[in-house]
C-alpha cells in the first residue's frame, strides 16, 4: 500500500517506528502565522519539534519559536518536499495550501494530517457544502452560480438580501458580496470576479457560534460552545460558555461533531455555526486547523486546541476538552496603525487578574491585522466583565 492509503493504525505505527520516543518527533507545518506559533508552543511542552515553512521563515510568528524554519511558500511543491524531508509528519495552519504538493510528500513517504482529501473538500466552500449536505449536516440553502443569469435566478429562489461567496481563498469575509436587492446582483457578482462563485440564502441568525472539534483515529471530541462576535467580518470577541439555551448548546455540539465525523483523517477543526431565531443550528463553514474561536482553550480548557491537534495527528491519546474555569472571554487585538498604540491594550491587561496575553511577534501593526489576543478567565462572565471594564477593556462586551 502507498502511504496515502495507510490506515490510521498503520500511520501511528509508521510514526512510532520512524522515531522511537516522543521527544524526537518532528512535525512540519505549512504556514508560520500565529496559529503555527501557538502550535510550536504546545510542541515545546510535549517535547515535539516543529519545523515551519513560511515566506518570512525565521522572522515569521511561528519561525521565531520553531526548531527549524524554511523560507518559502507553502504553495511551492519543492519547498513542501524540503519541509517533508526534515519532518516525520506534515500538518497545516492554513487551508489555502497546495494539496498536490501534500500528495507528493505522501508519495515520498511523509504522512500528512489532516488528510489532503479533507483539506481539498474544505478549501472549496461550494464543494464543502455539497459534501456536508450529502451527509445530512444542516446548512443554509445554497446553489452554484456559474453565470450572472444564475445569480439572478438564485435571488428569485432565495430572496434578498442574497449572499454571494467566492468558492476559494476566502478569509475575513473578503470573498463575500451581499446583494441587498435585485439591483445589486450584477455589482456583487462582478466584485467577486464573476468566476467560481456560489450563492447562499441569507441566514438571519440570532448569534454566531463556534465549536472546536478534535478528531483522532478512533474518536471525535467537541469543545464547549463559544459565542463569536465579529466586527467588519473579523472575529472580535469570543464568549464561553455561549449565552444560549441548553438545548441549543447541545444541538450545536452535535452538529459540529457530526460534521467532523463525516470527514476523514485526524486533527483539530473549527466549526462556525449560526444560531437561528427558532433556536435551530446551521453550519456556516469548517476550518481544518486550529481556529481563532478556539484560542480561549489555552487558559480555559483541560487541554488546549494546539496541544490536542498535535496529539491527534501523532496518534497520541487525546486530552480533555472540558472547561476548567467558570467563564472565558477572548479579545482579539487588531493593529491600530502603530505598534505602540496596539500594545496599549496589552499593557492595560497586565493589571487584570486572570488575563492571559498572547503577542504574535508580527512586525508592523498594520490596521486590522491580528497582532495579539487576550483571554480573560474568571468564575463568571459577570466577574470578567467587571474586572476588564474597570480598565476600559471589553467596554462593548454584552451578556445579552
Ligand atoms: P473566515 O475569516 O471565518 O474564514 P470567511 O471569509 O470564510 O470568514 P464566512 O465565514 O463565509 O467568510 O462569512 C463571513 C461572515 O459573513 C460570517 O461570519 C457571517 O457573519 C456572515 N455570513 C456568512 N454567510 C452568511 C449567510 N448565509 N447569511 C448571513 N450572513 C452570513
Ligand atoms: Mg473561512
Ligand atoms: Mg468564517
Amino acid at each position: 500500500n502507498p502511504p496515502s492509503s495507510l490506515s490510521q493504525e498503520n500511520l501511528w505505527q509508521h510514526i512510532y517506528t520512524s522515531r522511537s520516543s516522543m521527544d524526537e518527533r518532528r512535525v512540519g507545518v505549512l504556514g508560520g502565522g500565529q496559529l503555527g506559533r501557538m502550535m510550536a508552543e504546545a510542541g515545546h511542552r510535549l517535547g515535539i519539534h516543529l519545523n515551519i515553512l513560511d515566506p518570512a521563515g525565521k522572522a515569521s510568528p511561528a519561525g521565531q519559536v520553531a526548531s527549524t524554519s524554511i523560507e518559502g511558500s507553502f504553495r511551492d511543491e519543492e519547498k513542501v518536499l524540503e519541509l517533508a524531508s526534515i519532518s516525520d509528519l506534515l500538518t497545516v495552519e492554513i487551508e489555502h495550501v497546495n494539496c498536490e504538493a501534500l500528495d507528493a510528500a505522501i508519495a515520498a513517504g511523509t504522512p500528512v494530517q489532516p488528510l489532503p482529501q479533507t483539506i481539498r473538500v474544505i478549501q472549496d466552500k461550494f464543494q464543502q457544502k455539497v459534501y456536508l449536505q450529502a451527509r445530512g449536516v444542516p446548512l443554509p440553502e445554497f446553489c452554484d452560480v456559474p453565470t450572472l443569469e444564475a445569480a439572478y435566478e438564485a435571488g428569485r429562489i432565495f430572496g434578498y438580501p442574497l449572499m454571494l461567496k467566492a468558492k476559494r481563498l476566502a478569509y475575513d469575509g473578503k470573498g463575500n458580496a451581499i446583494a441587498k436587492t435585485k439591483d445589486d446582483v450584477a455589482a456583487a457578482f462582478e466584485q467577486l470576479g464573476g468566476r467560481d462563485v456560489y450563492a447562499e440564502k441569507w441566514a438571519p441568525f440570532r448569534k454566531e457560534l463556534a465549536v472546536m472539534v478534535v478528531r483522532s483515529a478512533t474518536e471525535v471530541r467537541p469543545y464547549p460552545v463559544v459565542e463569536t462576535v465579529q466586527k467588519d467580518n473579523i472575529c472580535h470577541t469570543t464568549i464561553t460558555p455561549a449565552q444560549i439555551s441548553a438545548a441549543a448548546s447541545k444541538k450545536a455540539m452535535e452538529v459540529a461533531s457530526e460534521a467532523i465525523a463525516a470527514l476523514e483523517g485526524t486533527g483539530i477543526f473549527g466549526v462556525e455555526l449560526f444560531l437561528m431565531p427558532d433556536d435551530s443550528i446551521l453550519l456556516n463553514e469548517i476550518a481544518p486547523r486550529p481556529h481563532n474561536s478556539g484560542h480561549y482553550t489555552m487558559e480555559a480548557c483541560e487541554t488546549d486546541q494546539f496541544e490536542n491537534h498535535l496529539r491527534a495527528i501523532l496518534g497520541l491519546p487525546l486530552g480533555g476538552t472540558a472547561l476548567k474555569v467558570g467563564a472565558a472571554v477572548m479579545l482579539n487585538i487588531l493593529g491600530e496603525g502603530s505598534t505602540a498604540e496596539t500594545k496599549m491594550m496589552m499593557e492595560k491587561a497586565l493589571a487584570i487578574p486572570g488575563a492571559g496575553i498572547h503577542w504574535y511577534g508580527k512586525g508592523e501593526a498594520k490596521k486590522g491585522r491580528k497582532m495579539a489576543h487576550i483571554t480573560f478567565t474568571g468564575p463568571s462572565l459577570f466577574e470578567i466583565q467587571a474586572r476588564a471594564s474597570a480598565y476600559g477593556l471589553l467596554a462593548s462586551f454584552s451578556l445579552a
